[in-house]
């Protein structure tokens, strides 16, 4: 939604589906660089005033380039650290090309990207180019524009890591891939020793502590991990690890060290020590996360 405030057009994020509508984020907008409706969705980019430029998808906010690099780096590295020696990597959503690009600086093969919308993989590339930083060009990397709930259920004990970059579930696209019996296909396809990894909300938000509760359910190891990115204002925002081989909770700080100097990270927040701290949960999380 957009309005006229204190002499300056706003663009405010939407109430976010299922919660309280208590509050509203308002971002100043400097210029709008696109706005289309695609097949699945409204999607917008647009530069701000202090939060430089914003992806937002049916109005929620996807990313800013200022602050981007924090959820990208938590959503990528813990995984894929926590993984042996990982080679193929399945990424779903993730159209603007954040993930893929931390994907792709391990020594891996064959890296999927498969996100439903041709409209966001084009615009971000147009538009957001420090975001992808070139990574859809990268020979690696295999675009695929297709519904990641498709693509799942043709592989099978396939990729070392499954990350899910997917957009919350705000309608009946997005909401499928949050169900326990998506959670179920994605173990299908992760080898023995994968390791999956996915965005799942705010701390305290609703459809994120449903679907880590599933997660939690569908996958013998698990750890929940948080950071607070900039411009996602209702607080922390969590990333959950699952496996079905690897103790995700008992590989030590050392280990990670190790692997995170062999793979010559160049990160700007993630670090060995942030990877150990970022699973300390707040006490009333402890029990209910
Ligand atoms: N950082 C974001 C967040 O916190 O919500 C996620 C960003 S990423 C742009 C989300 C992507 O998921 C979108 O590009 C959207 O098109 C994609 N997506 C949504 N449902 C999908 C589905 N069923 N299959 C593949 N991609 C999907």
């Amino acid at each position: 939604m957009r309005k006229k405030l204190f002499g300056k057009e706003w663009i405010f994020e939407k109430f976010l589906p299922g919660e309280p509508q208590t509050g509203l984020e308002g971002f100043a907008v400097k210029k709008t660089l696109y706005a289309k409706r695609s097949q699945y969705q409204m999607v917008e980019i647009v530069d701000t005033e202090g939060f430089d430029r914003m992806l937002f998808l049916d109005n929620l906010v996807q990313l800013s380039t200022k602050h981007e690099a924090v959820y990208h780096e938590m959503l990528v590295h813990p995984a894929m650290l926590s993984c042996l020696a990982p080679k193929k990597v399945l990424i779903l959503g993730g159209g603007d090309g954040g993930a893929l690009r931390e994907v792709l600086k391990h020594s891996v093969t064959e890296v999927f990207l498969v996100d439903i919308d041709k409209d966001v993989i084009e615009a971000s590339k147009k538009y957001l180019p420090s975001v992808s930083q070139h990574a859809f060009n990268d020979p690696r990397a295999r675009v695929i524009v297709a519904d990641g709930l498709k693509f799942i259920s043709q592989h099978k004990e396939y990729f070392d890591c499954i990350i899910f970059d997917l957009s919350d579930p705000d309608n009946e696209v997005s909401s499928r891939m949050f169900e326990r019996r998506f959670f179920e296909k994605a173990k299908r396809v992760l080898k023995q020793d994968g390791v999956f990894s996915a965005q799942t909300g705010y701390l305290t938000e609703d459809f994120g502590k449903k679907a880590r509760m599933e997660l939690q359910k569908s996958f013998p190891f698990f750890v929940v991990r948080r950071a607070y990115v900039g411009s996602f204002r209702e607080g922390e925002q969590t990333f959950s690890l699952g496996s079905k081989k690897v103790n995700l909770a008992a590989i030590s700080l050392a280990t990670i060290r190790k692997r995170f100097e062999r793979a010559k990270l160049a990160t700007t927040y993630y670090s060995p020590e942030i990877h150990a701290a970022s699973t300390v949960l707040p006490r009333y999380l402890m029990e209910n996360i």
